[in-house]
């Protein structure tokens, strides 16, 4: 049984290869995406001194507190004015600064009368202030965002001031996702006898569309080598990726694993140091084209969640230039029994009291199988290989959910 490390290690060695495809898209949905070009700018941002507040462009000279008015400059209509150290310009935040002046004094600073402009006696005045100079954000032809950025608000902006109207992106993947198990009824249907619904299905397909991917249903195969088999080649032509839920355990109907090798399916690993989610297998589906990663997550409504997050959800992140959130650290509540050396991931609600003291309290019974009590958690609480019963008191770390 391989480490938590070691797994992360295998799947991201795996995803990382340059196998995503590209995709122009207009900017105003590039928002969630990642760049797959490198961006530099045709122009000087900003493209000429212009200024940072409202007020009087002067050419600074440290003896002279007072000017004559010569004229005004709106931002966007700009017109030359002879510059000398006793004239002034009236100027806008934005507007492009006459040349040969330097200094911008914001309107606050100062007492206007009639055509003449006079420093208040305790402002501010120094060379070159309230200017923004050409170039000073970027220069022409300098790269403004690198390839494998994730794009947000801030980076849309820059990539408007670039003038990109439109973006290479990596294409989103259409992750596919497959319930596997006897037990299993539509959620539609009222479950008879000993049937449950297939809650992992909706779970998964919501935590892909989390991660900004694309789901593919691909519904419920029986408990039989024959229907899991063709569920899975049929799964595999569809999409990217392929999740399984159940069927990878130790139990004499778990057939997932065997089947995944049959198809060709070359297992890089099946079962982790960790809990809940040990049976979680990952494996490569080599074809022609391109290679799809397939993960054999448990059955278990806790556990396939959480092997999602910690393992197909941090990967794709990071493949699409989302780098992790650094976990919390916050002040154990209450004492947690665990007394063998997997990695544990237990179920909490993290919270801060009005001294800021942020703390964390484990949720329900953390049974694999409890899923209402993980939605009322808001964590999990990393309770690492090493560490045995935390104590109320000690510091945990906790990945937000
Ligand atoms: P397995 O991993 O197939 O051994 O299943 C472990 C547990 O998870 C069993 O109690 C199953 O009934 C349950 N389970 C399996 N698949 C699902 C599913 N799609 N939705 C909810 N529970 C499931
Ligand atoms: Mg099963």
């Amino acid at each position: 049984m391989i480490s938590f490390s070691q797994a992360q290690e295998i799947i991201y060695n795996a995803l990382k290869a340059p196998w995503l495809k590209t995709e122009y898209i207009p900017l105003q949905e590039a928002q969630g995406r990642t760049l797959a070009e490198e961006v530099t700018s045709e122009v000087d941002l900003p493209p000429f001194d212009n200024s940072a507040m409202d007020g009087f462009a002067v050419k600074f000279n440290p003896g002279i507190r007072s000017w004559t008015i010569k004229g005004e400059i709106p931002a966007g209509h700009y017109t030359d004015f002879i510059a000398d150290p006793i004239s002034t310009v009236s100027i806008m935040t934005g507007s492009r600064l006459p040349e040969g002046f330097d200094t911008v004094i914001p309107i606050e600073d100062v007492f206007v009368r009639e055509d003449n402009v006079i420093l208040n006696t305790n402002a501010m005045f120094t060379k070159g202030m309230n200017v923004s100079k050409k170039g000073q954000d970027l220069m022409k032809g300098q790269t403004a965002l690198g390839k494998g950025t994730f794009l947000k608000s801030p980076q849309i902006a820059a990539l408007a001031a670039c003038g990109r109207g439109k973006v290479k992106v990596y294409e989103k993947l259409k992750i596919g996702v497959l319930a596997t198990g006897d037990e299993l009824t539509e959620i539609d249907q009222a479950p008879s006898g000993d049937k449950i619904r297939a809650s992992n299905l909706y779970s998964i397909l919501s935590a892909v569309r989390e991660i900004n991917m694309i789901p593919v249903n691909c519904g419920i195969a029986r408990d039989s080598k024959e229907e899991i088999k063709s569920a899975v080649s049929s799964a595999l032509e569809k999409c990217d990726i392929l999740i399984t839920t159940g069927g990878v355990s130790a139990g004499k109907f778990d057939y997932v694993k065997e089947v995944f090798t049959d198809i060709g399916i070359k297992t890089l690993f099946h079962r982790v140091n960790i809990k809940p989610g040990k049976p979680v297998l990952f494996g490569l589906m080599e074809g022609e084209g391109h290679t799809k990663p397939v993960f054999g997550l448990p059955g278990n409504p806790v556990s396939s969640l959480v092997t999602f997050y910690l393992f197909v959800k941090t990967n794709i992140m990071k493949c699409f230039g989302l780098s992790e959130q650094p976990p919390l650290r916050a002040v154990l509540k209450k004492s947690i029994t665990k007394s063998d050396s997997k990695r544990h991931f237990v179920r909490g609600l993290v919270s801060r009291d009005e001294l800021g003291v942020i703390s964390a309290v484990p949720v329900g019974q953390q049974s694999s199988g409890n899923l209402v009590q993980m939605s009322m958690s808001n964590c999990l609480i990393v309770i690492e290989e090493e560490r045995l019963n935390p104590q109320e008191g000690e510091e945990v770390e906790c990945i937000m959910i």
